[in-house]
């Protein structure tokens, strides 16, 4: 781990060399003692310069500086397209739309960016089992790395995830634990679990070394969006990892000198589940149920990375705002017919925020706007076909096609 210098507690500040802890601060305790890596910027500023980066390849080992890992894996990851959305943008009312399709990683969602490199983080410590709690993607995306590392999984799901991922699961080859109970039930079950098997843990919250593989979607942004930046970069919160995380590419992008532009961080939450921007807007939260919201992906009553992703959206100078199921649920539509893209609820709640945060006056009309679509509509078929509509039913005539054109 050449570059990392130190990981520093989020809470209370102090710094452990890399590898003095396990996973989070002890003086703070697991829940709030989460750390952060550190780099040696100065060497990494030596090495990644738009000429260096320009030879490398299209993946997110391209900033392999900046990540927790002496040797690089060749597995495919990120490099995900942006796709411009003109229509998509009319229909919103704001300016400019563009859609970060995180769905095309290999298991069809953005965690693939932090298990790949928790799967190399367990490999390099000779792990014999990784193990994870997850609403779905986590999970899935863990169990698809490890396969292809032949690094035994086991996961643990709350009994309310959607079935296309809990297939990806089984198919990938891990031993799935269904917890008749809450994710805050099965995460919890995961921790002790790993404690007592010695398994390898890839809850992102705890294992400050995954926000680092999801950091490399805001290094993306940053380079894709180089000469053209977004005012506005907006993402969907469950247990705050993820905007933290691109929060912090964005930022070592800058002080690497190789951007010298800001832009705000969108959090989207859902509605019946928003404790993060709550917790933003100092109000109090209370730990609800579960399956309180269609996106599965972010009903997090009990989020594990609050600070930090308050923490990246406030410097970013941005906003929290909550999205109904339905504006989710049009949302999915929307995306598809009017960007070709295909979102899970969860990813389709980043481009609903935008409706809400122009209605909030939040973010003004004339904004540009990058969503980041977390993961692929494949993965929830059935809160799709909520909104879908249904096939028309013909008999095999071309008379029958002809009368649906008439008037
Ligand atoms: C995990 C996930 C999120 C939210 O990430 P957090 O780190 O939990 O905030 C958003 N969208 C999708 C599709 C996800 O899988
Ligand atoms: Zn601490």
């Amino acid at each position: 781990m050449p570059l990392i210098t130190e990981l520093v507690c989020v809470c209370c500040r102090r710094a452990y060399a890399p590898g003095e802890v396990a996973y989070t601060c002890p003086a703070c305790g697991p829940a709030e003692g989460i750390l952060d890596a550190a780099y040696d910027l100065g060497a990494a500023r030596q090495a990644m310069t738009w000429e260096a980066l320009g030879r490398r390849p299209l993946n997110q080992w391209r900033y392999r500086e900046l990540l927790p890992l002496d040797a690089i894996p060749e597995w495919p990851v990120g490099w995900t397209p942006i796709v411009e959305a003109p229509r998509l943008a009319r229909e919103l009312g704001v300016a400019r739309v563009r859609l970060k399709d995180e769905g095309r990683n290999l298991t069809g969602s953005f965690k693939d960016r932090a298990s790949s490199v928790g799967v190399a983080r367990a490999m390099a410590e000779r792990a014999r089992t990784i193990a994870c709690a997850s609403t779905g993607n986590a999970a899935s995306s863990l169990a698809g790395y490890a396969a292809m590392a032949g690094l035994p999984a086991v996961i643990f799901v709350p009994r309310h995830a959607p079935e296309p991922k809990i297939a990806q699961l089984l198919i990938y080859g891990a031993t799935v634990f269904r917890v008749q109970g809450s994710y805050a039930q099965a995460y919890d079950l995961c921790m002790k679990a790993c404690g007592a098997m010695g398994w390898y843990n890839r809850n992102c919250a705890i294992n400050s070394y995954l926000v680092e593989g999801k950091k490399t979607a805001g290094m993306e942004i940053a380079e894709q969006c180089r000469d053209d930046p977004p005012d506005w970069v907006a993402v969907s919160v469950g247990d705050g990892c993820t905007i933290a995380g691109i929060g912090k590419g964005l930022r070592q992008m800058r002080e690497l000198g190789l951007i010298g532009w800001r832009t705000k961080l969108l959090g989207v939450q859902a509605a019946g589940v928003a404790p993060v921007a709550k917790t933003f807007r100092g109000e109090p939260f209370e730990a609800g149920g579960f399956a309180a919201t269609v996106a599965d992906s972010i009903d997090v009553p009990v989020p594990r990375n609050v600070r930090k992703a308050v923490d990246a959206v406030r410097e970013s100078g941005g906003a929290f705002v909550e999205v109904s199921d339905r504006g989710i649920l049009c949302a999915i539509r929307s995306a598809g017919q009017l960007a070709g893209v295909f979102a899970e609820p969860a990813a389709a709640a980043a481009v609903a925020g935008v409706r809400t945060a122009l209605e909030r006056g939040v973010m003004a009309a004339g904004a540009s706007v990058l969503c980041v679509v977390t993961g692929s509509g494949l993965k929830d078929i059935k809160s799709a076909m909520q909104i879908a509509g249904v096939p028309i039913d013909i008999p095999p005539e071309l008379d029958a096609v002809r009368r649906m054109f008439e008037d």
